[in-house]
């Protein structure tokens, strides 16, 4: 008899889809720079699209570490599929589930569930990203409405989006708000061109004096950055952390496989030193960026007090190893690694996106300094 619990059930099977259906596809999604709706109403069928959430509120009931085994399977074979599910799920369904209105969940979890409405987090403006306190976009309150103005960019999935997320201030108060997209006011445009994640539908969104009601602020008035952008952050930024294993992963999968079947100089390449070193150093990365996304979900699980800065360093830590590891699975292509004939050209620009998006590595750094001097500079043992 299989001891194999549900969870890894749903993990396998999410393998199982990854290898026949989303790996085989991947390369024309990102060349077509559009994720097919089949893709999305599968991921709805399997309950995907909110995997971290309980099972009563549309979700799957998956614990964060089984949520980041999924995240592997998913990220492994498309980075864009991935997207969907760390915005639906981290992004917008986790932080409905925290901060929002009985009235919005039950508004908007079982249709984001179903597929029947996409959701999209707009933080960042043409001219504010890491500084996101700074957000431009601002309202006015008139009576018991709000009327917003502004711009926001680089919002995932926005062009399939029924509603956003959106960041806004009056002067230095900033509120998140449910903005519907039929809203008069709204203007949408697709943004191409992109180095990655190009089947992620990224929009520019403008809003030129759009009126939403009061029941569609999230949490209170003035919580929208310190409350309901930190709680999507942190979340989206555990989500990145599995793709970085992801993308490692893979990239590692290709350059071991070529490896043992190329030649040069008469010899397997994967024979030559030079070329174990590399494979060798994948091989540690990857485990290593695993087994620290492992110990932050399980200290998520638990609730640990800690759980938020180790997710910051196990974003920082995976979306970096992806970068070096998918670098080292060009070289050990060859000219091979320049063609997009190999997933590893694609692995390489969508490595280079995690150090970017949830927050830059940099932004990274300073958070992660300034609690190794608060955590680790008081003491006097040397
Ligand atoms: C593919 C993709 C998908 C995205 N999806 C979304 C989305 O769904 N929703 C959303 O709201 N946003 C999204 N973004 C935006 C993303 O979050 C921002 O691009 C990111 O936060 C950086 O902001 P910026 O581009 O304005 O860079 P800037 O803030 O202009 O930064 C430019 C450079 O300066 C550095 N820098 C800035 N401040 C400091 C500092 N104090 N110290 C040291 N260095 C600093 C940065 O690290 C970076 O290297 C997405 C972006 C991409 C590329």
């Amino acid at each position: 008899m299989s001891n194999e619990s549900s969870q890894q059930m749903v993990v396998r099977e999410a393998r199982l889809f990854a290898d026949e259906v989303l790996r085989p596809r991947a390369g024309d999604f990102d060349r077509e720079e559009f994720l097919p709706r089949d893709i999305i109403d599968e991921l709805a069928k399997r309950k995907y699209l909110l995997a971290s959430l309980p099972e009563a509120d549309g979700g799957l009931g998956l614990d964060p570490v089984y949520y980041g085994f999924l995240t592997e399977e998913i990220g492994k074979a498309c980075c864009s599929t991935r997207g969907l599910i760390t915005v639906q799920s981290s992004l917008i369904g986790e932080t409905l589930m925290r901060w929002g209105k009985k009235e919005q969940k039950a508004k908007w979890l079982l249709p984001l569930s179903n597929g029947e409405k996409i959701g999209a987090f707009a933080l960042t403006e043409p001219g504010v990203g890491t500084d996101a306190k700074g957000v431009q976009t601002s309202y006015v309150k008139r009576g018991k409405e709000y009327v917003l103005n502004g711009t926001k960019k680089w919002t995932s999935f926005g062009e399939l989006a029924d509603f956003f997320i959106v960041i806004a201030a009056c002067r230095t108060e900033i509120t998140a708000f449910i903005v519907e997209r039929d809203r008069s006011g709204i203007t949408i445009s697709h943004q191409k061109g992109l180095l990655a994640n190009r089947a992620s539908h990224l929009s520019e969104i403008e809003f030129q004096n759009v009126t939403i009601p009061e029941e569609n602020i999230i949490g209170k008035p003035g919580s929208g950055f310190t409350f309901i952008a930190s709680t999507a952050l942190d979340h989206g930024r555990y989500s990145i952390a599995w793709a970085g294993v992801a993308i490692a992963q893979e990239a590692l999968d290709s350059m071991a496989k070529y490896a043992r079947e190329r030649k040069a100089f008469g010899r397997k390449i994967g024979e030559f030193q030079l070329i174990q070193m590399m494979i060798g150093n994948a091989v540690t990365k990857t485990h290593a960026a695993r087994a620290l996304c492992i110990k932050v979900g399980e200290m998520r699980s638990r609730g640990d007090s800690n759980a938020t800065i180790e997710t910051t360093i196990a974003k920082y830590f995976t979306s970096q190893i992806a970068c070096e590891v998918t670098t080292d699975a060009v070289q050990v292509h060859g000219g091979n690694g320049c063609s997009n004939n190999y997933p590893v050209e694609r692995l390489f620009r969508e490595a280079k996106v995690l150090e970017i998006i949830e927050g830059t590595s940099q932004i990274q750094q300073l958070i992660i300094a300034k609690y190794g001097l608060r955590k680790y500079g008081k003491s006097s043992h040397y």
